[in-house]
């Protein structure tokens, strides 16, 4: 069989957010939001009480004289079968016909579950640009200890997002490098899962819309990104910074889900088996793995390119800056826990279409710090 006859019969697929807005003051458009699903529906609100204090009693006065109808749920800090639970209680006994979420990570995903569990459509307005989850259709739920029970997949992706970039500005500097750390690796793992033959996480081949989401992510990472997180860092919503914040949350969610994931998640995954490691966030793991990958598939100039982005943005940028300061076997002996953990079976590094050893892993993530303090010496 040709390679073009193989490629016709393979079923190709992509998935995204109903609807996306993105732009300064949107979050005022969330009375409207709600009422598309219905003249008097009812939206159970989830929100952290301080996040909820920094929207403002201005814009929660606005929101009552639009007429929306709306329970507020303070949301517990964590993304557990609990929590959703207890969120779906609240949902029921105010008879909600819609859910919202407006915070960070865990609380959209906690939200999303809810929605999922009731059948109801989902609003999320991220409040922070620091992951590709808002627009996903994915949750990670914990357990109660705080680590990683199951990946729960969604029948479909949010029904609107609304990405406010006044509020998103207000954000730690931390968040939104952290999301550009988590958007780098979108191109470089999109391009190995297609070059592998490697499927996504909907069990299809990338689309090939899916492969330019990822692309574009990259390019603009590239041309806007150490621009954005200055600009950020100054307070000021520039177009550089604009255009980031669509690669982090729109163009990153895309890419990953439909385009594919391959190392570097594996890799990161790898690294949240070390307690040394537990402080990061998920992107600033994402940022240095990206590095590591391109080690891995024997890319070395990529490898500078990658570190010398995080450098630039403040991202973890050696083992010793993701926290692992050990040297020589104690060293190596953790990072051989990471790689076991790299290559479990439903990890998608496997996507690329090469088998890796826990040694090579290993060699890897040492020959990229190697480069790194070559890098910065
Ligand atoms: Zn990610």
């Amino acid at each position: 069989m040709s390679r073009s006859d193989s490629e016709s019969g393979r079923t190709t697929a992509i998935i995204m957010p109903m609807q996306y807005r993105q732009g300064p003051g949107v979050i005022r458009e969330l009375p409207e939001a709600v009422a598309r699903f219905g003249e008097r529906a009812q939206a159970l609100v989830v929100a952290t009480s301080g996040g909820l204090e920094r929207l403002g009693e201005p814009l929660l006065a606005d929101w009552r004289a639009k007429g929306m109808r709306a329970r507020f749920a303070e949301f517990g800090g964590e993304c557990s079968e609990a929590e959703i639970g207890r969120l779906r209680t609240e949902a029921e006994s105010c008879r909600a016909s819609v859910i919202v979420g407006i915070g960070g990570g865990k609380l959209l995903d906690a939200a999303k579950s809810a929605a999922y569990r009731l059948e109801l459509p989902v609003i999320i307005a991220p409040t922070i640009a620091s992951s590709d989850a808002p627009c996903s259709a994915l949750s990670v739920i914990y357990d109660e200890q705080g680590r990683v029970a199951k990946l729960e997949t969604h029948p479909h992706n949010p029904d609107v997002v609304l990405v406010d970039t006044e509020v998103i500005l207000q954000a730690p500097l931390r968040y939104l490098a952290a999301g550009m750390g988590d958007a780098l690796a979108t191109a470089p793992e999109a391009l190995a899962c297609l070059r592998g033959g490697g499927r996504t996480i909907l069990g299809a081949y990338p689309t090939r819309l899916g492969t330019a989401a990822a692309e574009l992510c990259g390019r603009i990472l590239e041309a806007d990104g150490v621009q954005a997180y200055a600009d950020a860092g100054r307070g000021e919503r520039t177009e550089a910074f604009e255009r980031v914040v669509e690669a982090n949350t729109l163009l990153s969610g895309i890419g990953f889900e439909s385009g594919g994931l391959a190392a570097a998640h594996s890799l990161h995954d790898g690294l949240t088996e070390l307690p040394e490691c537990h402080h990061l966030l998920h992107g600033e793991k994402v940022g240095f793995c990206t590095a590591v990958q391109a080690t891995l598939l024997g890319e070395p100039d990529e490898t500078a390119r990658f570190l010398t982005f995080c450098r630039q943005i403040g991202l973890p940028a050696t083992l010793a800056e993701a926290g692992l300061r050990q040297t020589g076997a104690e060293l190596r002996g953790k990072l051989l826990v990471a790689a076991e953990r790299a290559l479990a079976p439903e990890e998608t590094i496997h996507q690329i279409g090469r088998t890796f050893t826990a040694a090579e892993i290993a060699d890897a993530f040492e020959e990229t710090d190697r480069i790194a303090r070559r890098l910065f010496a």
